[in-house]
Parts: structure tokens; C-alpha cells; sequence
């Protein structure tokens, strides 16, 4: 619980001095197993900030909510999320003076549809700890221990960086970065189907798909003012649930966020009826990776996306 404490006492201090007029962190939700973001303007809200396993969601995109407001917001990242701060920065959808980063070197989260298989709906959880080996939530009942092998979160099982790649402050001890043996193994199984095969499986995914846009809502990579979906005129992707329009959509978004994506897995997350879009998208983040031997887009900021830049030496064979 110490960097809990940690980020209290910084979001306290930074609100107290007038530094920051809103901290974006993670409370407790209505049920155990989910945190939800939180929005701190005052410093006798800030004890409701919390710090544990279940702290899922990348908040990074809602400085966009606060960007054309006066003063700075701070905000709270773990590794993948930090890389969505670079991705905004680098679009140029926030300014580096108007954000203050509170960066959190993250173990890797827990499961929370296991902490809700386990624990009663109105437990609170009073201390919780990550070890290499588990999990531990205590209430104010009973502790409950998860092996990190059932129940670490699938993004986590192929996490690059746990320590946040730009932070102003570092609210715990640096997690030196992962090396994961091959982190892209399920793309490759994928790829080794025959095409008939790969196809009918994207069609049957596609064909679930309900259109809500919470995927591309959530997408630190997807800032366009008038997104190509919302338009009427021209239509580009006709309204209809259909397996043809939701394979246009999914095909349009997969290619604007190309080069651009950082893995960050919240598309993933927010879908209703659970379609793999990390699959896709790190499909084409393997594509990038191998085409121009580039790392993960976002960890660094002065790295550009590769489709988004050009040099004179690039090669131009489709001329
Ligand atoms: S991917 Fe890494 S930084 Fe992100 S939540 Fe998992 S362990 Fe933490
Ligand atoms: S979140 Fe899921 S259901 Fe909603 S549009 Fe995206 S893929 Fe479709
Ligand atoms: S496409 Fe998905 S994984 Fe990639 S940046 Fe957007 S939300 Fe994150």
C-alpha cells in the first residue's frame, strides 16, 4: 500500500499548492472486483484514490475532457498506459505543460472476473499485494490469494514495460523492463491457418460485433475531430449491423490506428461480447514491428510512428 499512500499524499500536495486543479486516478466501484476512474478537485476527496491489482483502466485519454480547460490535470499511469501519454503528445491532442504524469511502476493486475468468482460483491478490499508468485486481497473478512499463473490479466502476460516510460513523479520503485519470450505467439497461430480458415474466424468475430464504438471511445490512438464512422456525408461505412459494414469498420479502424497503436489492450477490455481485438491490432503491430524494426508505438516520444513520417533515402518501389 505504499505507493497508494504515496499518491495520495502527491495528489494532496499537488491540489493544496494549486499545482494541479483535478488529479485522474482509480476508486472503488460499486462491486469489489472493479475500480473505477476517479476525478479529484478537492483534497478531502483524495482518500478515495486507491492503488491495487484491479486499476485496469487506461486513463490517459480523458485529459482530452480537460485539455481546453484552465489549469493542469495530473494523472495517473502504469507502463502500457504511459505509452497512450506519448501517443497524445505526439498528435498533438494535449501539451506536455498542461499534464502532470504520476507514474506507477505496475507487477501486472489480477483477473476481475476471478476476484468476482471469489469474493462477496460488497467486500471491501483493505490491503492488497503482488508477489512473483501471487496475488493478495485482504477484506475486512478474510484474505484471498490468486496464483499469478491463473490470474494474471492476458495484456499482462506480455507486459514490455512496467515502468512507466515518461512520468513527472515516480510513485514506487522502477520495475526494470520484460523481455517476454515471444509476445506474439497467439498472432502467429492465427497466421498459420489457411486464409479460408483465418477468414471464417474474423467473420465470425465480426459478425458479433454491436457497433457501439466503445472500442474506438476508449482508443488513446483514436482522436480524430469528426471520426470517418460518425460521418454521414460521404458515408463511408453504411450504419447496418451487418457482417460487411462491421468488417469495413473493423478493417478502416485497424489500418488508422496502424503504426500508431500502443498496445495499451483497452479496446480489448471495454468490448461487450468480447471480441479479440487485440489480435487483430497486435497483428498489425508485429506487421509494423517487423517492416521497420521500430518498438512498440509510444515509448518513446521522440520516435515517430513510421507511418507518419518519411525520409528521402525510404524506398519507393510502389511509385
Ligand atoms: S501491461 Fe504491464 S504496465 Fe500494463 S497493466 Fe499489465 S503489467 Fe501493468
Ligand atoms: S467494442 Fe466490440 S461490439 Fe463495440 S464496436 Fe467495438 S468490437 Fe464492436
Ligand atoms: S487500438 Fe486498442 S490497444 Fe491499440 S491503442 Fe487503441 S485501445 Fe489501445
Amino acid at each position: 500500500m505504499k505507493i497508494q499512500e504515496n499518491l495520495r499524499e502527491t495528489a494532496r500536495k499537488l491540489l493544496a499548492d494549486g499545482e494541479a486543479s483535478l488529479v485522474i486516478g482509480y476508486a472503488p466501484g460499486s462491486e469489489v472486483s472493479r475500480v473505477v476512474p476517479a476525478f479529484i478537485s478537492r483534497e478531502d476527496e483524495v482518500d478515495r484514490l486507491v492503488w491495487n491489482p484491479l486499476c485496469i483502466n487506461n486513463l490517459a485519454k480523458y485529459l482530452l475532457d480537460y485539455r481546453h480547460e484552465p489549469g493542469k490535470v495530473a494523472v495517473v499511469v502504469k507502463g502500457c498506459d504511459s505509452r497512450a501519454i506519448n501517443r497524445l503528445l505526439q498528435d498533438n491532442q494535449i501539451t506536455r505543460e498542461k499534464v502532470i504524469i504520476l507514474g506507477i511502476p505496475c507487477p501486472g493486475l489480477i483477473n476481475p472476473d476471478l476476484v468476482a468468482a471469489r469474493l462477496d460483491p460488497g467486500a471491501q478490499i483493505t490491503v492488497a499485494a503482488v508477489s512473483e508468485q501471487d496475488f493478495s486481497l485482504q477484506t475486512e473478512e478474510e484474505t484471498f490469494t490468486f496464483t499469478r499463473d491463473e490470474a494474471l490479466l492476458k495484456k499482462c502476460r506480455d507486459c514490455e514495460q512496467h515502468t512507466p516510460v515518461i512520468a513527472d513523479f515516480m510513485l514506487g520503485e522502477e520495475i526494470p523492463p520484460n523481455d517476454p519470450a515471444d509476445p506474439f505467439v497467439a498472432v502467429k497461430t492465427l497466421e498459420e491457418l489457411p486464409v479460408e480458415e483465418r477468414s471464417a474466424y474474423w467473420d465470425k468475430q465480426f459478425s458479433r460485433c454491436l457497433r457501439c464504438y466503445a472500442c474506438r471511445n476508449v482508443c488513446p490512438a483514436c482522436t480524430c475531430r469528426e471520426c470517418v464512422f460518425d460521418q454521414a456525408e460521404p458515408c463511408w461505412v453504411a450504419k447496418a449491423n451487418n457482417l460487411s459494414e462491421n468488417t469495413a469498420f473493423h478493417l478502416i479502424r485497424a489500418f488508422h490506428v496502424a503504426g500508431r497503436c500502443v498496445d495499451c489492450g483497452e479496446c480489448d477490455r471495454v468490448c461487450p461480447v468480447n471480441i479479440p481485438l487485440s489480435l487483430l491490432n497486435r497483428k498489425i503491430l508485429k506487421d509494423i514491428k517487423d517492416l521497420f524494426n521500430v518498438p512498440t508505438p509510444g515509448t518513446s516520444l521522440e520516435e515517430l510512428p513510421p507511418l507518419g513520417a518519411f525520409t528521402k533515402s525510404d524506398p519507393d518501389e510502389f511509385m
